[in-house]
């Protein structure tokens, strides 16, 4: 069984496959923050945006593994064409609940399959694509995918020894906080001076889509 807390179709809002007509599914639960305002301080991950607790939002649930499908299959027959199917598994972090058996049924389905994840979960499945976005050094295991997403300004990593890893493209996202304006700047700064990275806006909070 899946803990589901929101499924929902919307475009990639953020790095290489921006604009992306996609599905989210966002599983319920992290390992770097229990989601309780009240524990946040203290957390290994203490800059979260996202609500990934309890499976009431959108097509929230507990899913079996045809059920998870098929609520896919009806959100995106919803509004998209059959061509192109893409599903984006997001979270909290969905290695925790994401198998094998999951993401081959999402491709007999002729889905391309998407993982975000905070990379301190090796991968159990063969994704289509993987954007790792680590938290923090002691907790990163998975070093190696499509995209590297590192958010900005922070003081845990070397920015330019990450830059030997084996991703094929590399990010940095403004911490999406009181200060994002001024991170906003901070991360443009830096991406002009540092070219291997990219700068990545997260659009669709700029233009007020989920
Ligand atoms: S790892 Fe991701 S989902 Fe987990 S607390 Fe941090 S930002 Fe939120």
């Amino acid at each position: 069984m899946y803990t589901v807390k929101e499924i929902f179709k919307s475009i990639q809002g953020e790095g290489y496959n921006i604009g992306k007509e996609s599905v989210f599914v966002r599983f319920t639960g992290c390992n770097l923050w229990n989601g309780k305002k009240e524990s946040k301080n203290k957390a290994i991950c203490n800059f979260c945006d996202t609500d990934f607790v309890g499976t009431d939002g959108n097509n929230g649930g507990i899913y079996s593994l045809e059920s998870l499908v098929d609520k896919i299959e009806q959100v995106w027959n919803s509004s998209f064409s059959l061509e192109h199917r893409y599903v984006i598994l997001t979270g909290g972090e969905p290695l925790l609940q994401v198998d094998a058996n999951l993401v081959d049924y999402l491709k007999c389905k002729k889905y391309k399959v998407a993982l975000e994840t905070n990379g301190t979960i090796q991968l159990r499945a063969d994704f289509d694509w993987v954007c790792v976005s680590p938290k923090d050094p002691e907790n990163w295991l998975l070093k190696k995918g499509d995209e590297l997403k590192v958010i900005y300004p922070q003081n845990k990593f070397n920015l330019q020894s990450l830059l030997t890893l084996d991703f094929k493209y590399f990010f940095l996202q403004p911490k999406y906080d009181k200060l994002k304006q001024l991170n906003f700047n901070k991360t443009i700064d830096y991406c002009k001076i540092h070219r291997q990275w990219f700068p990545s806006i997260q659009i669709h909070k700029t233009i007020g889509v989920q």
